[in-house]
Order: structure tokens, then sequence, then C-alpha cells
């Protein structure tokens, strides 16, 4: 590929941020930084005009209680060390880089006996385990844009998380069929009057927790059950019958869902219970369900893991075959218990989304960390190697939340002797290789 322009308009830029990974944004670069940027939510936006913020630009070891700059060659030898040491390593992170650096962490994870995991342990990892065990209809977001009519919002705010969502491909996305908001009707079910909900036809406000009856109460009037109490989940059984006619009336409906569905009580089931729902809708009509993915790759970590491995995130490899059990095999869970004994986090910073047992017992363990910026998990490694930012200084591969393949592209040249995380991780299974043929592990 020819090196990106110092100067100049780049059209069709890949925003590397959340699920939607809109592939519409034009960036002018001068003088070899990004100057300005065209079409971008505010959060897009910040990404690709701060990506130069909180930068390290070379690896750092620990020695005694301080970081000191080393060469690439020392870093990735310690982090060898401190991988084939170990004898249950955690390699976690992943949604926030490209399909080619996690097909190398899985091939890593397999040389040093460890487990594989990314971030949906802690989103919508319960929304696979849902899939698995019921199936789904699903479509792709082009398909949503141009043919749904009934959209619903359930458990998530794309007004905050994925502020392109309803303009790009969803409530007021023009599409081939329905041409926009005067052709669609808006539900937003969720515990609070959200910003999404101030523009829905109708807005359910659910009891926190209580997804599962609401979803259950829909199944029984769908299927044209009598419903006995006057609420459920705190909706009123006029609303329950209002929602289930809206549903069935439709000529092509989706649910989009978040972490409101999978994050509270009932987590999995309440996607099973959705996906049933849909199940049911499609006796009446063209029905259709996805979930509303956070970062820009989590659902390519989980298919490319997905097609190494059998199984989509929890990978563990420590009998040396892949094994999975989610609960069991969860990055989550293993830190909470105390069972990891050393770990490599690459591109995500679970110091400041996991659970502080799980903190507490990361924080005892050595760990490597491999990411474009500083953070809180960079503030207790052992080993720090600066990576460069997939979809501005390197290019990849990225699973949009429907699963559509988009290629990110390369804007700028990385700072000097900063890597991408193909390169690094391909230099750590070198070093692994080489100190298990030494037999040093
Ligand atoms: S909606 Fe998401 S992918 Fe699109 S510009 Fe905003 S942050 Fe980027």
């Amino acid at each position: 590929m020819d090196p990106p322009p110092l100067e100049g308009v780049i059209k069709d830029v890949v925003c590397a941020f959340c699920g939607c990974v809109c592939d519409d944004i034009e960036v002018t670069i001068k003088g070899g930084v990004i100057e300005s940027v065209k079409g971008a939510c505010g959060l897009g936006l910040a990404k690709l005009l701060n990506y130069s913020r909180e930068r390290v630009y070379s690896p750092m070891v620990r020695r005694s209680q301080s970081f000191v700059e080393v060469s690439f060659e020392e870093a990735v030898e310690e982090a060898a060390d401190i991988l084939v040491n170990a004898k249950y390593p955690l390699l976690y992170g992943w949604s926030s880089t490209s399909n080619e650096a996690v097909r190398l962490g899985v091939e890593l994870a397999e040389l040093v006996g460890g487990v594989i995991d990314d971030t949906s342990v802690t989103c919508h990892g319960p929304t696979t385990l849902a899939l698995q065990e019921t199936g789904v209809v699903t479509a792709t977001l082009g398909q949503l844009k141009n043919r749904a009519d009934l959209m619903v919002y359930w458990g998530c705010n794309p007004g905050h998380a994925h502020p392109r969502h309803t303009v790009r491909y969803s409530a007021m996305a023009k599409g081939r069929f329905v041409k926009g908001r005067r052709e669609r009707r808006i539900v937003v079910v969720d515990v609070r009057e959200t910003p999404t909900a101030k523009m829905a036809d109708l807005f359910v406000k659910v009891q926190q927790g209580m997804d599962y009856e609401l979803l259950t109460a829909l199944r029984m009037a769908v299927k044209g059950y009598t419903i006995e109490v006057e609420e459920v989940a705190g909706v009123p059984r006029n609303m329950i019958f209002k929602l289930a006619d809206m549903l069935t009336s439709a000529k092509f409906g989706v649910i989009f869902f978040g972490m409101g569905v999978t994050m509270t009580a009932g987590k999995g089931r309440n996607v099973e219970e959705a996906i049933r729902l849909v199940q049911e809708l499609n006796d009446h009509t063209k029905f259709t369900i996805l979930a509303m993915r956070g970062h820009y790759n989590v659902t390519g970590s989980g298919a490319v893991m997905t097609w190494l491995t059998g199984y989509p995130y929890a990978v563990d490899f420590s009998r040396g075959y892949p094994r999975y059990n989610p609960g069991v095999t969860s990055s989550t869970d293993i830190l909470m218990r105390g069972d990891a004994d050393a770990a490599l986090i690459v591109a995500s910073d679970p110091v400041s989304h996991f659970p502080m047992k799980a903190v507490e017992n990361l924080s005892r363990i050595p760990v490597v960390v491999i990411d474009p910026r500083w953070s809180p998990t960079a503030a207790i490694a052992n080993v720090f190697i600066p990576s460069a930012f997939v979809g501005i200084e390197v290019e990849g591969t990225v699973y949009r939340m429907d699963k559509v393949p988009i290629r990110a592209k390369k804007l700028l040249e990385p700072p000097p002797g900063v890597k991408s995380d193909v390169e690094i991780l391909q230099a750590l299974i070198d070093r692994v290789k080489a100190r298990k043929l030494k037999g040093g592990g």
C-alpha cells in the first residue's frame, strides 16, 4: 500500500471507535497531523483529533517500582519471559484492535497455554450465550435501514453510546423502501426516559431488572393469551397489548438491544426471551434482532476466536486444546478467583472496568500491556509496549456490529519506533517460540 499523504483530504475514512464503524468520514491532514474531521459524531471526532494525547513513545519496563525506557527488543524479551514462565496466563482485551492482531493473539494463547478473552465479558457475553442457545433471526444494518418500518430500542441509548446509529442506519436513516423517520414507528423500552426515548412514538418504562417479565408478557400478548394482572414490570396491561399490536402489524421490524438487557437481572436469559419473542413474531411478519455492540471491533474479535477455536470468547488453552466455559474461563472470573499468574492486556483498560477484587488480583501478578496510550492498567504493568492506532496509524480489518467486515484505513505514519499490534504480537510469538525451543518453558 502507498504511504499515506502528509497533506490533503482523505475521504471514506473508517471511524474506529464504536460498533457503528462509520466508513464515510472525511479527514484533512496537514503537516503530518489530523487538522480537521468532517462527518463524525462527537465521540469519533474526539478520538480522531486527540489520538496523540497521553501517548507513550517508548517501551518501558518496571524496575524497583518505577518505569525505565528500554528498547523494543528488551521489552519483547521481558514480556516473553513473563508469558513463558506463567502456568495460567490471561490474554485479555482485543476489541479495539484489528482481526489480524486477534488472530495472532489466539496463536499466542495456544503457545503459552493461556486463556484468551475479549471485553464482551463485561457487555454482550450473555448475548453470545443466548445466540448459541436459541439461534437468531437477524439482518445487516443496510437491510434494516432499507426495509424496517418498526424499530425498537430496548435497554440501549444510541443517542449517547452510538451517536450516528439513528441517523446512518436506523430511526432517521433514509432507506430504499422506507424513506425515513416519517415512514417508521419507533419504540423505546428503558428504565428511564433517555434522549433516544424522546424521539419515540411509544416509550415503555420498564421496572429496573424486570425485562424478562416484560418480554414474557409480550410473548403472551403476541400469542393471544390473557394477562390477568393489571401491570407487568411496571408496564400497564393495555400498553403491553398496544406494543404487541405494533410489533405484529409491522411489515419488517427490528429490536436493537444493549446492556440494559444483557447486564441486568436475567442477563443472557433476557436475550433468549427477546430472541424467542422475535422468533414468534415471525409467525406474523418479518422481524429481526441485533445487539448494539460497543467497541469498534468487539464483533470481530469474537468472530476471529470462533473461526480459530470454535468458541467466541473466554477460550482456555491450558489443557493444550480450546475449552470454553464462561463463568469459569472468563477473564473476570479467573481474576476474581486469583487463578491467573500473568496477564497480557491488548488495547484495553480492565483496571478501569473490572470488579475491584479482579483488579486487586491483576495488580498482584506480572502484567504486559500493549496499548497506543497510557491508562490505569498501564500504570500497574511490568512491561508496557506502545502501539499504533488501528484506523489512524495502521490499517486493519474490523467487523461492524452486524458482522459486516470493513477495512480501516491508515491515515498517518505512526510515531518513529512505534509498531502495530500485529508487529508486536508477531515479535512476541517469535520470542516465545524461541524460548520454548530452548526449553525455557
Ligand atoms: S457513531 Fe461511532 S463509529 Fe460513527 S462516528 Fe460516532 S463514534 Fe465513530
